[in-house]
C-alpha cells in the first residue's frame, strides 16, 4: 500500500495530513494523486466518503506551493465547481485544513446568501475558489471575478451537477476559461451524459475508478420489510426507536414526504429534521450540525440533499421509499458503515416499489434478506407484480439518471503536453489545447 510519503507531497502538506490523522492514502487518493501531480487531466469515478476531496485538493496544494505567485486582483488560479452549498463549504474547509502550514488564499461562493462578503473575499484574487455554478456566473457577469487566468479546474460530483440542471451553466463557465489548464472531473456514476462531458472537457485524461461499493456494501447488514404504503410511517417509527439506532438517515423520494415523516417522528418523541432542496441554507446547516452533535437523531432526506451528509457514524439507513434508480440504493446505504464501522440498511418496500427492489438486487448482485416477523408485514406487497410509478420531473429527489446532455463538440487531439510555471513541477499545468 502506498504511503503519503511515497506520494512525495510537499512537507507542509504532509505535516497537515499527519495532524488530521491520515496515515494511508485511500484508493482514490493513491490512484489519482500521482497523475494530478504530473499535471494530467483526470476522470475520477468515486463517490463521497472515498476521500475524493483530498484526492484533488492535495496535489493542487502541492502545485500551488511549487508555483507560488500572488493572484492578480479578482482572478482565480484554481476553481472547484460543486453542485451544492454544503459540498462547496466542505471542500473549502478541507482546503483550509490541508493548507494550514502554507499560505493559501481561498474563498467559497454560492447562492442564497448576500454577495457582499463573497465579493470582498475574492477582490484581491484567490488561489482557490470553490463555487456553485449559478452564483459564480452572477459574480463573473457583474465583473467581480475574472476567470481568464485559471490554471486548474475541478468539477466535483459532476453527475449531480448535471442532475440538477447545471449543464448550461457549466458550458458558460467553460467558455470563460483559458484553453491551457488542467481539468479534473469527479463523478460517482458514469451515465452517457458524463462520458460526453468528460470527452468534451478533458484532454487525454487518466481515469481512476474506485469501487468502494463492494467492500462497503459487504459490511452493511441489509434487510427489507414488505409493508403497505400507509403503514410506512409507523414502521419507520418502530425502526428508529430500536435500541441500537444511534444516528439514522431516512430516505424518501419526495420532499413533502420527507417533511411529513420528520413531523411524524417528532410528534412521537424522536428528534428528526428533514433536509431537502426547499430548505434554506440556515435550516440545512442547523439540521446537519444537530445531527453531527447528536441532538438530532434522525435526518429525513431526499437523495439530492443527502449528498451533503458527511457524518462518519451513521448507524442506520432506512429507506422509507426505495429509490427508482438502483445506483441510488448503493449511494444511500453507503451513508452508513463509513470509516470501517458496521452499519445497517433496512428498506421498506410497498407494492408499487416491488419492481424497483428487483432492479436493486440485480445491481448489487444479491438478494436482500426479507424480514417478515414484524407487525406491519404485508404479503400483498411481497407478492406484488404492480408496475412501479413513473416519476416525473417535478417530483425530484429520486436520484434520477443523469439529466441534461453533455453536448458540446468532440475533442480534437491536443498539442503535446507542455509545462508551465516554475521549474520543479512534475509536468506542470499542461496545455489542454481543445475547445
Ligand atoms: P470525502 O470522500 O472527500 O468526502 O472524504 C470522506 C472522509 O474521509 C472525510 O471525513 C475525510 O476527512 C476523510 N479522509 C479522507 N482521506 C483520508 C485518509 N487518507 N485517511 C483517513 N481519512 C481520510
Amino acid at each position: 500500500m502506498t504511503s503519503f510519503a511515497e506520494l512525495n507531497l510537499a512537507e507542509p502538506i504532509q505535516k497537515a495530513l499527519a495532524e488530521e490523522g491520515y496515515t494511508t492514502p485511500t484508493p482514490i487518493q493513491a490512484g489519482a494523486i500521482p497523475y494530478l501531480l504530473e499535471g494530467r487531466d483526470l476522470l475520477g469515478l468515486a463517490q463521497t466518503g472515498t476521500g475524493k476531496t483530498a484526492a484533488f485538493a492535495l496535489p493542487i496544494l502541492d502545485y500551488l506551493l511549487r508555483n507560488r505567485r500572488p493572484p492578480a486582483p479578482k482572478t482565480v488560479r484554481v476553481l472547484v465547481l460543486a453542485p451544492t452549498r454544503e459540498l462547496a463549504s466542505q471542500i473549502d474547509e478541507s482546503f483550509g485544513a490541508y493548507a494550514r502550514h502554507m499560505k493559501l488564499s481561498h474563498a467559497v461562493v454560492f447562492g442564497g446568501v448576500g454577495q457582499g462578503r463573497q465579493i470582498e473575499a475574492t477582490r484581491r484574487g484567490v488561489d482557490v475558489l470553490v463555487a456553485a455554478p449559478g452564483r459564480l456566473l452572477d459574480l463573473v457577469g457583474q465583473g467581480y471575478i475574472d476567470l481568464s487566468a485559471l490554471e486548474v479546474l475541478v468539477l466535483d460530483e459532476a453527475d449531480r451537477m448535471l442532475d440538477m440542471g447545471f449543464v448550461r451553466d457549466i458550458r458558460r463557465i467553460m467558455a470563460l476559461l483559458p484553453a491551457r489548464r488542467q481539468t479534473v472531473l469527479f463523478s460517482a456514476t458514469m451515465p452517457q451524459s458524463i462520458s460526453d462531458l468528460a470527452h468534451s472537457l478533458l484532454s487525454n485524461p487518466a481515469t481512476v475508478q474506485v469501487t468502494p461499493e463492494s467492500s462497503t456494501v459487504d459490511r452493511i447488514r441489509q434487510a427489507v420489510m414488505f409493508v403497505e404504503s400507509e403503514k410506512k410511517k409507523d414502521a419507520t417509527l418502530m425502526l428508529v426507536e430500536s435500541s441500537n439506532v444511534v444516528r439514522a438517515v431516512v430516505f424518501t423520494l419526495m420532499k413533502h414526504e420527507a417533511n411529513k415523516v420528520a413531523e411524524f417522528l417528532n410528534k412521537n418523541g424522536i428528534t428528526a429534521e428533514a433536509i431537502h432542496g426547499n430548505k434554506s441554507q440556515g435550516a440545512r446547516e442547523r439540521a446537519m450540525s444537530g445531527f453531527r452533535t447528536g441532538t438530532v437523531k434522525v435526518l429525513v432526506a431526499t437523495d439530492i440533499a443527502a449528498r451533503g451528509i458527511d457524518v462518519d457514524d451513521v448507524s442506520h439507513v432506512f429507506n422509507y421509499d426505495l429509490p427508482n434508480v438502483p445506483e441510488s440504493y448503493v449511494h444511500r446505504i453507503g451513508r452508513t458503515a463509513r470509516a470501517g464501522r458496521d452499519g445497517w440498511a433496512v428498506s421498506l418496500c410497498d407494492a408499487e416499489q416491488r419492481a424497483w427492489l428487483k432492479d436493486i438486487e440485480k445491481k448489487i448482485d444479491k438478494a436482500i434478506p426479507v424480514v417478515t416477523d414484524h407487525p406491519y408485514h404485508s404479503d400483498a406487497a411481497q407478492n406484488s407484480t404492480m408496475r412501479p410509478p413513473v416519476l416525473g420531473g417535478g417530483r425530484g429527489g429520486g436520484g434520477q439518471r443523469g439529466g441534461g446532455n453533455g453536448g458540446g463538440g468532440r475533442r480534437r487531439p491536443g498539442p503535446p503536453p507542455s509545462t508551465r510555471g516554475s521549474a520543479g513541477r512534475r509536468g506542470g499545468v499542461r496545455s489542454a489545447g481543445h475547445r
